[in-house]
């Protein structure tokens, strides 16, 4: 119990930091890590922008962060719910088994190829 704590905490801790750095730091103008598939490809990935969407989602810019990474903003609530079904596994079980049917993971996963394409098709 104390070492899956100690995992809660640290990835708090690394939630917390990064909160700071995407809070304080606009990656549109700021030198952060480029994705290494585009800059391979020449294609983006499905989380290309995703940097400069959290730091528009962290000043309420849904609108830019949209522009940015529309599939983060979508998946926001898939998130959500994913997390909730997690932490109130014991009081809804259905509901933790629905977020880990494969199904569910392999929907998200179409969804998150069928984005991929459909960017670099259209430019998004
Ligand atoms: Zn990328």
């Amino acid at each position: 119990m104390n070492r899956k704590r100690a995992t809660v905490t640290a990835i708090v801790i690394v939630a917390l930091i990064l909160i700071v750095i995407y809070g304080l730091l606009d990656p549109a103008s700021t030198r952060f890590p480029r994705c290494p598939f585009f800059q391979l490809t020449g294609f983006k990935c499905p989380g290309c922008g995703s940097q400069r969407a959290i730091h528009q989602l962290l000043h309420l810019n849904i609108a830019q962060a949209f522009r940015y990474n529309a599939c983060l903003v979508l998946f926001l609530p898939v998130l959500i719910f994913l997390i909730l079904a997690d932490r109130l596994k014991v009081r809804y079980p259905r509901l933790y088994a629905a977020s880990y049917n494969p199904a569910f993971s392999w929907s998200l996963f179409a969804v998150l190829m069928i984005w991929f394409i459909i960017r670099n098709i259209f430019g998004w």
